[in-house]
């Protein structure tokens, strides 16, 4: 726009004001701002709505120069622009889905020094020629949005991220940023080996998004229960509420949303499988008009900025807690009260092992999945503060909420401290008198007294507990095993996850530490293998 006013060496703060109309910075932004306003690198780690955007968007602006920013998610780098363009940024992006006269244009605004934002795909950041055409012109910041995808052992990893590791190399000088609104300790350390950040300048922020309710329920009729769940909402406030449901197929995504909207609930389907036009339409009637409730597999909401969405509610289980702490991190943005509503049983584990079983993949990638899965039904299983629990996957520490259901209803319990004694000792024989270490699977079979092949060829079938475990299921150890896992009684080991005992183990094994585990996740006594759903 020829108004347009020139940035380049502004105060950070008046340029929030003017071009994004916000009076103060939020949290980090302003020290993360200046932090790469002075050329210097940084972590970024900030949960969903926390305002990341702003902290290389306003440094674009800034330095001279153009802000480049990696995104893998191509179908939203046309809504990101527009929007920044309506701010009067002069934005733009690079990515397959264009045609060669729309890039060669977008290639020239940049060596020219007309674009303010550039947004990449991080395939294109690979090719040789991106690398050649974007050194030819001046970079004022790059920016790594969505860090935890370079984690080999994250939810979500993209091996073209890999090759971000050497911008420091192809742009010296440029000042980089790597964002995320989920890593735990150890995708924290991995983004900061594998981006080749040494030197950067770390901003963790709270994950604790203390507006939104954690609501957990065991699965008896789903689609009646959803519904009860979204009426209670409902009546609980003046207008109809808007939400997401999430569901894993398209399938279940239709039934479910058909399903709803003969219960009078405004319900719309939203995935990839649906017209562009379908689904263009769903989506704007979401945004723009109050109380829709959106069906949708997960790949919807990323990066759909409605701030009052106030439930969102998953009838499957998550295959990991990343994942249900981004989808969940949709609901309340504007800080008001909102509720992440899940329904869960033990058909959703049995089928999500099925699913790992049939992945493809090495024995190690399988593992990956089962330890992600595992610590997704701890947080559905503990018998603590649900937030809490949530807060310290991520490594952060936190007192009890006394807003989840866990806090507000604690859930009915049984002593578990002969269950968990018998599993603890059957791991002490086998260190002790074999020198051997197994993963759940095994002792589950040793416990229950299951003469598999491996057990005989092992010789553990004259293990003075085997088959002391009888009177459980298959499901209800495994059960106990994660519940004991997510207290840190059990402890697992290396690639092949093989159970050990944490530090309060010793105080179990001698009977002076209860053992609460939780009654209405296990499935019924004595018979083998027994799932209630
Ligand atoms: P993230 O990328 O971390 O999920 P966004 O950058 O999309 O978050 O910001 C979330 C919301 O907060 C957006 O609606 C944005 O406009 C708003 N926001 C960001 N920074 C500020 C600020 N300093 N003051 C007020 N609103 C802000
Ligand atoms: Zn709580």
């Amino acid at each position: 726009a020829p108004d347009r006013r020139d940035f380049t060496g502004a105060d950070p703060r008046a340029v929030l004001k003017e071009v994004f109309g916000y009076d103060d910075f939020r949290g980090d932004q302003q020290q993360i701002v200046a932090q790469v306003v002075g050329g210097g690198d940084a972590v970024v780690l900030m949960p969903t709505g926390g305002g990341k955007s702003i902290t290389y968007q306003v440094p674009a602006l800034v330095r001279p120069g153009t802000g480049l920013v990696v995104s893998p998610l191509i179908a939203l780098m046309h809504d990101q622009v527009d929007a920044l363009v309506a701010n009067g940024v002069r934005a733009a992006y690079l990515n397959s889905t264009q045609q060669l006269a729309e890039r060669q244009a977008v290639e020239q605004d940049y060596l020219a020094g007309r674009l303010d934002l550039l947004y990449v795909a991080p395939e294109r950041l690979s090719s040789p020629q991106t690398t050649a055409l974007l050194q030819r012109g001046t970079l004022s910041v790059i920016a790594i949005d969505e860090a935890h995808c370079v984690s080999q052992w994250g939810h979500d990893f993209r091996p073209d991220y890999l090759a971000l590791g050497d911008l420091a190399v192809r742009f010296p000088g440029v000042p980089r940023m790597a964002l995320t609104a989920t890593a735990t300790r150890a995708t924290h350390r991995e983004i900061t080996e594998r981006l080749d950040l040494p030197r950067a300048q770390h901003f963790v922020a709270s994950f604790d998004r203390p507006n939104i309710q954690y609501r957990i329920e065991p699965k008896v009729d789903p689609r009646r229960q959803l519904v009860q769940f979204i009426r209670s909402m409902a009546a609980a406030s003046d207008e109809a509420p808007a939400g997401i449901v999430y569901a894993l197929s398209r399938k279940s995504v239709e039934q479910t949303a058909e399903y709803l909207a003969g219960q009078g609930i405004d319900a719309l389907p939203y995935h990839a499988g649906l017209d562009a036009s379908v689904r263009a339409r769903n989506q704007s009637r979401f945004l723009r008009e109050d109380g829709v409730v959106m069906v949708a597999t997960i790949a919807f909401g990323m990066g759909i900025d409605k701030p009052d969405v106030r439930f969102v509610a998953h009838i499957d289980l998550p295959k990991s807690v990343e994942g249900y702490y981004q989808e969940t991190g949709r609901a309340g943005r504007d800080g008001e009260p909102s509720v992440a509503w899940m329904a869960y049983g033990l058909g959703d584990v049995v089928q999500q092992r099925r699913l790992i079983d049939a992945s493809p993949g090495d024995r190690a990638f399988k593992q990956r999945l089962g330890q992600h899965l595992d610590a997704m039904l701890a947080l559905c299983e503990t018998v603590g503060c649900r937030r809490q629990n949530l807060l310290g996957y991520f490594g952060q520490d936190a007192e009890p909420c006394g807003n989840c259901d866990t806090c507000l209803t604690p859930p009915e319990t049984f002593d578990g401290l002969v269950a968990a004694q018998k599993l603890l000792s059957t791991i002490v024989r086998l260190q002790r008198e074999r020198k051997q270490a197994y993963g759940a699977g095994q002792l589950i079979d040793i416990l229950r007294g299951n003469a598999t092949e491996r057990v005989r060829q092992l010789g553990h079938e004259s293990l003075a507990t085997f088959g002391v475990g009888s009177d459980l299921s298959d499901q209800d150890w495994r059960s106990v095993v994660r519940q004991l896992l997510a207290r840190g009684i059990l402890v697992a080991r290396g690639e092949y996850g093989t159970l050990d005992l944490g530090e309060p183990a010793a105080a179990v094994l001698r009977g002076e530490q209860p053992v609460p585990l939780r009654r209405d996740v296990m499935g019924r006594k004595g018979s083998g293998g027994s799932t209630r759903r």
